[in-house]
């Protein structure tokens, strides 16, 4: 499994602004939505091109590249992950969007299958899993679990930040997956939250607390 965190002056910046609990609601949303495009740029790289002619100023055909094969799906991991599909719709707006969502059973603290509404053909589709906060990578191991049944081989993560927790446990269950964060923060607190991190992800971008 590869790990590859997004590193760029604008990246550093804008994550220093995520930190700061003063940013409001509206502009937490609006950094979630352009770190993800910078995201999306890093992770679509070694997307393969294609020959194609498009017709010319000139009135002649001029050749040009194009992006190659099925438009990808992403996967935004309930709730936070929803922050995120804008930014990556802003750069590939053909892609699909599928939704798994699970909840955390208060029992045994495991995460519950509730939806999925997966891309038709997602099995020939590259898939995006959306995850801001990869913290213990509980639930994201089991999206890509499932994607994994349904036949996807091109699986990778971008998150804005991860945990060492997290990445450890991906690497254990998804050695296949690639991981692309903003940022690999210090630790996990006895609470779950990544810190120094963010706080709640999902509160802070829906406004809900
Ligand atoms: N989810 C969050 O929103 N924040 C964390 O720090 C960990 C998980």
């Amino acid at each position: 499994m590869a790990v590859i965190p997004v590193s760029h002056p604008l990246v550093t910046h804008k994550l220093g602004m995520l930190r700061n609990i003063e940013t409001n609601s509206k502009d937490f949303r609006e950094l979630i939505t352009e770190l993800t495009t910078f995201l999306t740029y890093e992770a679509t790289k070694d997307w393969e091109l294609e020959s194609a002619e498009v017709p010319g100023w000139e009135g002649k055909p001029v050749p040009v590249r194009k992006m190659a094969g099925t438009d990808p799906s992403i996967v935004p991991v309930f709730r936070a992950g929803i922050g995120m599909q804008e930014g990556f719709m802003q750069v590939i707006p053909t892609a699909k969007i599928s939704y798994i969502g699970y909840y955390r059973d208060e029992t045994t603290l495991k995460p519950k299958l509730y939806y999925s509404k997966l891309a038709a053909n997602i099995s020939q589709r590259r898939v995006y899993v959306l995850d801001p906060m990869l913290a213990t990578g509980g639930t994201t191991s089991a999206v890509c679990t499932i994607l994994k049944k349904e036949g996807c081989k091109d699986i990778k993560v971008l998150c804005i930040l991860a945990a060492p927790e997290g990445i450890s446990k991906m690497a254990e269950e998804h050695p296949d997956v690639d991981i692309m964060p903003a940022v690999i923060d210090s630790h996990l607190n006895e609470n779950g939250y990544i810190v120094p991190g963010l706080g709640d992800a999902g509160d802070r971008l829906f406004g809900t607390k």
